[in-house]
């Protein structure tokens, strides 16, 4: 189904393409030695590199370019074995050095493809433009004086991907599940944390609007969005003010613009007039990045397995999709799960854990790497209920005692008698005792009434305080009853 959004004058399609900025998980900065963490003290973390100090020069890192290149292998993306670094010209007062070092004409990643799901199961194939390498600058803090601004250098030379995405998505949710899978594939290959809240990856976000079957009209950029949600809300925002643009008889001009969040609209920051000349050059500090191949092949061989690949492990498995996609999602939870399932019935251990297990995280509002139960202690509960030591039921009462204590769901079965019955003689005296009890229900069964089984199924379990098995309960009724 397309998406449109009506207008007065007809519905309109929406045509998004995606910059996405993600901060590359090295120790070191792009060209110099300085620490990278998040949240340290600001200005502890500066070389003089950093600081734009006259005579500095700069040194490549080579573990953010093997970070570019897995991730650009993530993306099913053609790595250029000869890539450049430019000099964008600007002056703020947080880029020290007057230019950020990046690459334009020759990034070390070009054309790629990214494939997501949506909400109706349904795949769409995003194109990628191409990633790059680039510097981030520092941070102006405006509200810490009365009268001056403070700079932050903390963040300038750490190392940025620019991903760019072709202008392939044509809804808010394709436009968020990318975010989401680029975020996701990242994750799996840790080379961006992805976390948007500390600004480790954040989108600039170009919409258009258009009638069904036309070509591309003008795009607006919306600057630096922070979060998945917040994405897709600009998208509907801009689109929706372009599309009355268009219908009051106006022309859309290509301009950048911001995202209020707070009213849901997006303004405009700068128009394509005073966008900025930013006379690039080759870095003549810098020579052009050559890379061999065998190297190129090396860092392939050491990629982790990526969503996909895991999701079609799964499936094979025989989870059902959506399990798959669920306990894919998240790399921590793929571990949980598959350290339950080790040397088990895959699809009961799927079951607890997208079950019982998801249910009790989020009533406890806790995540998988906090968990309150370890993995071990879940696949061993799973083994008590292959074995025939615990019923479903009784497995669940176990479960609830081990989310108290994280304890071996065997030594908690011990303390508390939660064995389940499965000798027949036992199962047999309590039927016994229930049918004569309840003479008369046993006449009316007798005569037709079948519907009292479930009854008697009810009684016997009270009398057995929960713990006969199921099946076997069932079998010694139907017999004593016939
Ligand atoms: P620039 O380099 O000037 O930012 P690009 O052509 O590289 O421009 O495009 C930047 C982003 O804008 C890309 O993600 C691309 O997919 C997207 N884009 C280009 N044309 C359109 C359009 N008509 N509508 C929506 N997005 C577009
Ligand atoms: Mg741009």
């Amino acid at each position: 189904m397309t998406y449109t959004l009506e207008g007065t004058t007809g519905p309109w399609e929406v045509v998004i393409g995606l910059e996405v900025h993600a901060q590359v998980t090295s120790q070191a900065k792009l060209f110099s030695g300085a620490a990278t963490a998040f949240g340290a003290e600001p200005n502890s973390q500066v070389s003089f590199v950093d600081a734009g100090f006259p005579g500095m020069l700069p040194v490549i890192n080579a573990e953010c370019i093997a970070q570019a290149v897995r991730t650009g292998l993530g993306l099913n993306a053609e790595i250029h074995l000869w890539s450049r670094f430019d000099r964008k010209n600007y002056f703020y007062a947080d880029l020290p050095q007057g230019y950020q070092i990046s690459q334009y004409a020759h990034p070390i990643v070009g054309q790629g493809a990214v494939e997501v799901t949506l909400a109706d199961g349904s795949t769409k194939t995003i194109g990628i433009t191409r990633l790059h390498l680039e510097q981030d600058a520092g941070k102006s803090l405006h509200d810490q004086h009365p009268t001056k601004s403070y700079i932050d250098l903390n963040r300038s030379g750490v190392a940025l991907m620019e991903i760019v995405s072709e202008p392939d998505m044509r809804s808010p949710e394709e436009a968020g599940a990318y975010l989401a899978k680029l975020r996701q594939i990242m994750r799996y290959l840790g080379t961006c944390d992805g976390n948007m809240d500390e600004g480790s990856m954040r989108a600039d976000v170009n919409v258009s609007v258009r009638r069904a079957g036309e070509g591309y009209r003008t795009r607006c950029e919306v600057k630096n969005v922070n979060s998945i949600r917040f994405v897709m809300q600009a998208v509907e925002a801009e689109a929706r003010r372009q599309i009355e643009v268009w219908e009051s008889g106006g022309t859309v001009e290509q301009e950048t613009r911001l995202f209020d969040t707070a009213r849901g609209v997006t303004r405009s920051m700068r128009s394509k007039e005073d966008a900025h000349d930013y006379r690039y050059f080759p870095d003549p500090d810098l020579p052009p990045l050559v890379l061999e191949q065998g190297w190129v092949d090396q860092l392939k061989a050491g990629l982790p397995e990526l969503p996909d690949q895991r999701r079609a492990r799964y499936a094979a498995l025989g989870l059902s999709a959506y399990d798959a996609q669920v306990l894919t999602a998240e790399r921590e939870t793929a571990a949980f799960f598959e350290e339950v399932a080790h040397g088990r019935d895959a699809k009961a251990a799927a079951n607890w854990v997208t079950g019982d297990y998801f249910a009790a995280l989020n009533r406890l509002k806790r995540t998988v790497t906090d968990s309150p139960v370890s993995a071990k202690h879940l696949g061993e509960l799973l083994d008590l209920m292959a074995d025939g030591t615990l019923s479903g039921k009784l497995a669940k009462e176990v479960f609830e005692a081990m989310l108290e204590a994280d304890e071996a769901p065997g030594a908690i079965v011990e303390k508390r008698g939660l064995r389940q019955v499965t000798d027949s003689s036992a199962i047999e005296a309590v039927v016994d005792e229930v049918l004569a009890k309840n003479a008369d229900k046993v006449a009316d069964y007798r005569s037709g009434k079948d519907k009292l089984f479930g009854f008697f199924v009810g009684q016997t379990m009270k009398a057995m305080a929960g713990k006969g098995n199921p099946a076997l309960v069932n079998e010694v009724l139907k017999r004593r009853l016939a």
